[in-house]
């Protein structure tokens, strides 16, 4: 598909999606530092001109005043750190000065790509009032380096907080041993906390990378048992057609009969489970 997570279809207007209730994605740039072949807006970033005037922003600007269940807003692309400092002290400044906002967040790869970009200007750039969380995007341990470890160590000690975004991708991380070790080694030594595991969205041209449903399931159920709760991701599933992300758990519940549970645990043993509640259940 060339837009496999509908975003045109919750577009109020020009470089802003808005598809849940309380946050928004504000585009600022068409351009990314590298590009990856399983990219779900590689048709859009290739089809559109790189860089646009800040005065283009102006009217998703508006529509975030007036919108004011949107308590945040998430810088996407292409990739926002490929603006410059200015720029994105300007984009702060600006979204600070709106009253019902409460958090900035960041999506880049650039922590992971160009490690080297992150530098106390830029920290200086984004810090205000505002709560600043980067999300970062790494497949694989070996994209990680000893300036990524600096860059993160810089982003931590100004307050922001640091999630991870991977994607599930064949015959380069579709097992647990090596997610395993990628999502600890995030967490552990660069205190950035795996958020999501997106299994590939229907992009053309990446059928040699898909997995099926059932392998990243699978890896999710090994992981589950043997992994921290702080070093586990969400597995998701962005829906075709703007319907959103959903979580994509295997069953560990197995029946039930009213209040009368059966669960499965994660190295497979059915337990029982009797609820106990009030009188009238919520
Ligand atoms: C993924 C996504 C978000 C962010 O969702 P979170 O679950 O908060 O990370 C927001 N808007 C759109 C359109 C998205 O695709
Ligand atoms: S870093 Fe993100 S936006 Fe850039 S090409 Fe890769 S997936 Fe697309």
């Amino acid at each position: 598909m060339s837009d496999p997570i509908g975003d045109d279809r919750h577009s109020p207007c020009p470089h802003l999606v808005h598809r849940y209730p309380d946050r928004v994605l504000l585009i600022p740039t068409h351009a990314c530092a590298i590009h990856c072949r399983y990219c779900f807006r590689k048709e859009k970033l290739a089809s559109s001109p790189k860089a646009f005037p800040f005065s283009d922003l102006l009217p998703a600007f508006d529509y975030i005043r007036k919108h004011t269940e949107i308590t945040e807003v998430i810088l996407t692309g292409g990739d926002p750190l490929l603006l410059p400092d200015k720029t994105l002290g300007l984009l702060r400044s600006t979204v600070e000065d709106i009253p019902h906002l409460r958090a900035l967040r960041i999506h880049t790869r650039m922590p992971i790509v160009s490690p080297k970009r992150i530098t106390p200007r830029l920290v200086r750039a984004l810090s205000g009032k505002l709560l600043v969380t980067f999300v970062t995007h790494a497949n694989h341990v070996r994209e990680l380096c000893a300036e990524t470890k600096t860059a993160a160590e810089l982003l931590r000690r100004a307050a922001f907080v640091l999630l991870n975004q991977t994607v599930l991708l064949k015959g380069v991380n579709d097992d647990a041993d090596t997610l395993a070790t990628l999502f600890q080694e995030l967490f552990y030594s660069h205190g950035i906390k795996p958020y999501y595991l997106h299994h590939c969205d229907l992009t053309r041209g990446l059928l040699h990378f898909r997995t099926s449903i059932d392998c990243g399931l699978r890896i999710m159920e090994t992981l589950r048992g043997r992994l921290s709760g702080v070093c586990l991701p969400q597995y998701v599933l962005d829906l075709p057609g703007g319907h959103g992300k959903i979580p994509l758990c295997p069953p560990y519940i197995h029946a039930r009969k009213g209040f009368a549970w059966t669960f499965r645990s994660p190295t497979g043993v059915l337990c029982d489970y009797e609820e106990v509640i009030p009188e009238n259940p919520p």
